[in-house]
């Protein structure tokens, strides 16, 4: 008979021996007991220790309808006693073609066809592979079209598109992609409209969308060779919950019409309800002409991604075999079964439970608690966009000064809420709040008190 403590030891070790953890330096985190995660419910998270902790970031941007949700439990489980997996690769199967066409029918029913619709779903298993998928299209697109010098993309600084080669070719966050840049393809990159350090000095909406301009200016140039434009919609995530002013995004997809330059949307994050909407770009009533999903996609249980396209797009790919236009791309794991089922499950419960609905009182909640976190004397900024919401440590409220990376404040300060009851995790001195959609109001409550509480305590 194990005891719970020796168990606990026992994985401890274990960790210590043999994992080596995401974006962790593992020196650090060899230095203390990790925290082990044996089950889950709601919006909560419980440890080996039973102990329960508030999931404050839902499990990395993912739980949508919080953990142990019996209809996708259910759905996967049905799915189970059929069958767990078989290809995509030469043979097709019931949750890919049903979600595909659930899939479409959300996006044309959320987003405004204005400009072309999106009918056509590609799968992978994961957001940058979403994004590599979109930008592989959208180069072989031109090349198809016979347009061949459109072969270089548009990304954003502090952009944040995922962590494989070509994502990180349109990165902009250099703490993260500087190390690989001798490895990565050329981009041309454009200001970020990252308003509370606006590297023009300028502020909005006196600035006439001044990034806007400069991004113009780009696209004048070098329009024959931009294949696409890559930008996260509304919310620029991992740099710290950027939120774009309003109309910005109305004018990037009008720039990209104006300039022949097809627009991606990486709604990694902010897809399923993240920001209010179902997606960001229905804020803007704007279609994109490439959307990647992923994260919150089959609400948090399983890896699934999915690459959307135009009837346009895909056209261009059709031909007799010889041609050669075939779209050479797969993933082993693409269109899972679980996985699928999963998120047909996720879908039908934004509809069951009227999740939108219920999320826009919360909303509004989480802004007038966040509202006194704005007062903190080492609160610089604090930026939400549905629930999304990200607060700015400042050494110097006046002068904007940060802290200094290896002060890590904001790591700080998610280890004294982790203490209280609640996992966060910062974004370097942004201290990122992101719960379940399906969180009460409560709950809620709890979340942005004891965050506050740790901010005060951390910084003084
Ligand atoms: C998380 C994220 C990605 C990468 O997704 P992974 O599943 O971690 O590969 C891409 N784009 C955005 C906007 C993201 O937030």
């Amino acid at each position: 008979m194990t005891t719970i403590r020796s168990y606990k030891k026992h994985i401890e070790n274990l960790d210590q021996q043999f994992l080596w953890h995401p974006f962790t330096q593992m020196k650090e985190w060899m230095g203390e007991p990790p925290l082990i995660i044996t089950e889950g419910r709601g919006s909560f998270l419980k440890d080996i220790n039973g102990k329960w902790y508030l999931d404050g970031v839902s499990s990395l941007w993912v739980s949508v309808h919080g953990h142990r949700k019996k209809e996708i439990d259910l759905a996967i489980k049905e799915q189970i006693d059929k069958i767990s997996h078989s290809t995509l690769l030469g043979l097709t199967h019931p949750p890919a073609a049903l979600l595909a066409e659930k899939l479409v029918k959300l996006i044309n029913l959320s987003l405004l066809p204005r400009h072309s619709s999106l009918t056509r779903v590609f799968y992978s298993d994961n957001g940058s592979t979403a994004v590599e998928i979109a930008l592989k299209m959208a180069f072989q697109y031109w090349q198809h079209k016979g347009i061949k010098s459109k072969k270089t993309f548009l990304s954003l600084d502090n952009a944040y598109h995922g962590d494989t080669l070509g994502a990180v070719s349109v990165g902009g966050i250099d703490i993260f992609h500087q190390t690989f840049s001798p490895l990565l393809f050329k981009t041309y990159r454009a200001p970020s409209p990252y308003c509370y350090r606006c590297k023009f000095g300028k502020s909005s909406p006196s600035c006439k969308f001044f990034c806007l301009q400069k991004m113009e200016s780009i696209m004048q140039k070098h329009h024959k060779s931009l294949a696409a434009l890559i930008i996260e919609p509304i919310v620029q995530g991992a740099a710290g919950i950027i939120v774009a002013p309003p109309g910005y995004l109305k004018g990037i997809r009008r720039l990209c019409s104006k300039y022949n330059i097809l627009m991606i949307a990486d709604e990694v994050a902010t897809g399923f309800g993240r920001t209010g909407k179902m997606f960001a770009c229905e804020h803007e009533n704007i279609m994109p002409d490439i959307l990647c999903l992923a994260k919150g996609i089959t609400g948090g249980y399983l890896p699934l991604a999915a690459t959307i396209t135009s009837k346009q797009i895909y056209d261009a790919f059709l031909g007799a075999f010889r041609e050669l236009k075939t779209f050479f791309h797969g993933h082993t794991y693409t269109g899972n079964q679980l996985a699928c089922a999963a998120a047909i499950a996720n879908i039908g419960l934004f509809k069951k439970e009227k999740t939108l609905n219920s999320l826009q009182g919360k909303i509004k909640f989480l802004k007038k608690e966040l509202d006194n976190i704005k007062e903190l004397r080492r609160v610089g900024d604090v930026r939400q966009r549905g629930f999304m919401a990200g607060i700015e440590l400042v050494k110097n409220k006046k002068t904007k000064e940060p802290y200094p990376i290896e002060d890590k404040m904001g790591w700080k300060v998610c280890c004294k809420a982790r203490e209280h009851g609640v996992i966060i995790r910062p974004l370097g001195n942004v201290i990122v709040i992101m719960p379940p959609l399906s969180i009460s109001n409560q709950e809620l409550k709890s979340l942005v008190r004891i965050t506050a509480e740790a901010v005060r305590e951390i910084t003084g």
